[in-house]
Parts: C-alpha cells; structure tokens; sequence
C-alpha cells in the first residue's frame, strides 16, 4: 500500500496527523482483514456479555443477602416487640388477678375469717376467684362438676356455681328450643334433631291420632244418601251405645229414607271405620 501524503487536518477542533491512500488500496485492505475484524469485534462483544453478566450474578446475590438480612432483623424486630408485649400483658394481667383476688377476698372476708378451710380458689372454667367451698360444693357437700371436651373426649371437672348453673341454664334453653307440639296428638315432644320427629310421625301413636283425625275429618263429609243400604247397614251393625246395645234397633228392618233419618239423629256416634 502507497502513501501518497502526508498531512495534517483539523477534524472536529482536533489536528490530526492522517495520511493519504488510494480509495482502492483501502478497501482491498478492509476487504482482506474483514474477517479478521469480526473476529476481534465478536470476542469484544461476548468478552463484554460475559463482564456484564458476572456482575449482574453478582450483583443480584448481594441483593439477596441484604433482603435477607433485612428480612432477619425484620422478623427479630418483631419477636423482640412481642416479647415486650407479652411481659407488658403479664404485667397488666398479674395485676389485674392480684386485684380481683384482693376484691374476692374483701367482699368474702367473712367467711373467710369465720372459716378455716375455706380458701380463694380460681374456678377453671370462667377463670374468676371464688370461695372454696361455698361456690364450688352444693349444700349436700357435692362437688359442681362440669363436663368439657379434650382431644375429642368428654371429661368433667370442679367448676363454680355460677359455671353450673349456667350449664343448667343453658340445658334448660336448649330444651325450651327444641320442644315441639304435636297438633296431632295433642302433646310435647322434645327433639334434638330431626331424627326424634320423624320418629315421633311414625310412632304408633301418632299414626294412631292421625288416623283418628283423618277420620274424624271423613265422618264430616260423609254423605248417607250416596251409600248402599248394606253400607248404612254396616255401619249401623258398628254403633252401639255403652251398654252395648245397638243405637238403630231393627236397622237391618228399616227401609233405607228411615234409615237414613234415623242415622242421622245419632251420627256423632256411628263408627265409620270400614272406610
Ligand atoms: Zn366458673
Ligand atoms: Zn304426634
């Protein structure tokens, strides 16, 4: 390649020394290294890639570890407020026992006093002091017991009378709530579900009352003049009075209009329970 010249040029405020070759010597020169060009420019490139890369993994680990560690102190923050809280809570709530004792004790005092053994006890159910024995045994010195569940068994343990009673109270509610009235039989029935009033419906004395209403419904609508005479006359064969003598004397004789009259004086007590 032939320098031809030379010189020196000002380019954007800057001298530059350049020299001059031919247009054609420049691109054969471009030409034959191109590859060669490429080559360094792709390894520049993936050489940056890889740099950037590294500091991003690095970068994002280093932001991992301060969440982390921010997270931490978060989190021990917290467990050390909750502790604060919690002594905080004790402290309130020892005083507040001490108090109520204190209150029990006062308004109790004489039979405290008077008594020996008699204690303050705190009842395990409503968690309030109360006097042992008086609010914990009945006057035939019988514990007050209440039942409770554990681990899906029931077990019953002392409680207060005010514990018991409620119980009581509660039984007694819950009874209120679930006693029905049979319109039917004219009585009360107490079901806890509804498996005791099914029961109830199909219980032979219920049936027995259902059907003497269905019954007593027909009898109403009974038209005489619509049945046979052997019908009439066998409802009349039914009625008799407490003697035991038959209502219709000479039913089977009658002719059927003196029937029909005749049965209808006494209807309210012909048996109709052929139908
Ligand atoms: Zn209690
Ligand atoms: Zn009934």
């Amino acid at each position: 390649m032939n320098v031809l010249k030379v010189m020196n040029i000002t380019i954007n405020e800057t001298d530059e020394e350049c020299v001059v070759i031919r247009l054609k010597d420049y691109n054969d020169f471009m030409f034959a290294n191109y590859a060669e060009f490429q080559k360094l420019h792709s390894r520049t490139v993936q050489l940056k890639k890889r740099e950037e890369k590294q500091d991003d993994v690095e970068s994002r680990r280093i932001e991992h570890i301060k969440r982390q560690e921010l997270r931490e102190q978060e989190h021990e923050e917290r467990r050390k407020k909750y502790i604060e809280m919690q002594i905080i809570q004790n402290k309130y709530n020892n005083e507040r026992l001490r108090k109520e004792k204190e209150e029990v004790a006062e308004t109790h005092k004489e039979i405290l006093d008077s008594n020996p053994e008699a204690k303050i006890q705190m009842c395990r159910f409503c968690k309030k002091y109360r006097i042992n024995p008086i609010h914990f045994v009945d006057t035939d010195g019988k514990k007050y017991l209440k039942s409770y569940n554990k681990d899906n068994q029931y077990l019953k343990a002392a409680c207060c009378v005010t514990c018991y009673d409620e119980v009581l109270y509660k039984k007694e509610e819950r009874r209120m709530e679930h006693t029905y009235f049979c319109n039917t039989c004219q009585s009360t029935i107490i079901a806890f579900g509804e498996d005791t009033i099914i029961k109830h419906n199909s219980s032979i004395k219920h049936k027995k009352n259902e059907n003497k209403q269905n019954y007593d419904k027909q009898k109403t609508t009974i038209n005489l003049e619509l049945l046979s005479l052997k019908e009439l006359q066998s409802i009349c064969s039914k009625s008799s009075t407490e003697e035991g003598t038959y209502l219709i004397s000479n039913y089977t004789k009658t002719k059927k209009q003196d029937l029909i009259k005749k049965m209808y004086d006494v209807y309210d007590k012909l048996v109709f329970d052929f139908y």
